[in-house]
């Protein structure tokens, strides 16, 4: 049965104890609570974007100083994987910048990498941008699990951060990936300037799909002096947590993964996250061109937190 915005907002809007124990109970009859999957991201590609996203450094439409980095090579990605795995990731993330994959010898790479990582027995997840049902199926054969494609923001906000694209490009290709055997990571940004309305919004979509994503990542907006946002208001905290367990209860089976922006999330904070169903992190010290977490912060919280890492090899 389809979600109403009406019926989300009315559980958003839960005394917040109701709203964290509702989420919770729904967590429990989904997941393991006491264990957290793990994965680690790499820019295999930076820089030089077309695309104008607002948020973002790669784009040459912002006023970014970021080195640009062409295609690394399949051997080097292999090792970032191979010391991402001995950390406790189960999964590894291979970004590339860029509307779509334009370079079919770059395509090749990312093929090559695919096949190489899952050889490692780790999951594995690209985000590539659009893509084209040939390159959807050869991913699928390489041995790709996972495609990131992150829809961002509320249809009526989307125009304010991008206007490159339209949300229902996003939303196309997702289906499109997902007819291909491919599991969906699609979720968004909050602090962008939107509202509390466009992030239920941006939730009621993702859990309406056909099929939901299988794992929604919520990035809290790292502010990057030269974008078009890096003035914008940063989400409460407390409305942070209540996003996650509306996230977790409109999409039960989903994992609700806390991407970027969680090094400016207290312990504290993070703990009432997985509460409300956070169940997957990334655990790299950089998330693609931004700082993420130092010094083994995550076995602290995790201990702290009597957590385990999930295994799905076990
Ligand atoms: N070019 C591909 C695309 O746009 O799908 C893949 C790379 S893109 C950098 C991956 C995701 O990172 C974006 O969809 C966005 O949600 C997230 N992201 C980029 N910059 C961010 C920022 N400053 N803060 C939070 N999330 C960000
Ligand atoms: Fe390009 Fe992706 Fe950054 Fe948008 S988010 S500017 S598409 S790299």
């Amino acid at each position: 049965m389809k979600i109403t915005f009406g019926k989300a907002l009315d559980i958003f809007n839960y005394p917040f104890f109701k709203l964290l124990s509702t989420a919770h109970e729904v967590h429990v009859q989904n997941f393991d609570e006491q264990s957290v999957q793990i994965s680690d991201i790499l820019s295999v590609k930076t820089g030089g974007c077309s695309e104008d996203c607002a948020y973002c450094a790669q784009s040459v439409r912002n006023e970014t100083k970021i080195p640009k980095q062409p295609m690394l090579d399949p051997e080097t990605v292999l090792e970032v994987a191979r010391r991402a795995k001995e950390r406790g990731a189960s999964r590894f993330c291979m970004s590339a910048s860029g509307r779509c994959m334009t370079s079919e010898a770059e395509f090749e790479k990312i093929c090559a990498m695919v096949t190489s990582v899952k050889a490692l027995g780790l999951e594995t997840c690209v985000t590539l941008g659009f893509l084209t049902e040939p390159q959807a199926a050869k991913l699928k054969k390489s041995g790709l699990d996972y495609y990131n494609h992150n829809v961002d923001t509320s249809p009526e906000f989307y125009s304010h951060i991008v206007s490159t694209r339209t949300i229902d490009d996003r939303i196309r290709t997702i289906e499109m990936i997902q007819e291909a055997g491919i599991n969906v990571c699609s979720g968004g940004i909050v602090g962008m300037g939107e509202t509390n309305e466009d992030r239920i919004k941006m939730l009621v979509l993702l859990a309406n799909l056909e099929i939901p994503p299988r794992c929604v990542p919520i990035n809290k907006l790292v502010k990057i002096p030269g974008t078009r946002v890096d003035d914008s208001s940063p989400i409460d905290d407390f409305d942070f947590v209540r996003m996650i367990a509306l996230a977790r209860i409109l999409m039960p089976k989903s994992y609700v993964k806390i991407a970027a922006g969680r090094n400016t999330l207290s312990e504290s904070t993070q703990a009432l996250c997985i509460f409300a169903g956070t169940n997957a992190l990334f655990s790299s010290e950089k998330l693609l061109t931004v700082d993420n977490i130092k010094d083994n912060a995550d076995r602290k919280l995790f201990d702290k937190l009597n957590l385990r890492i999930e295994n799905p090899q076990l």
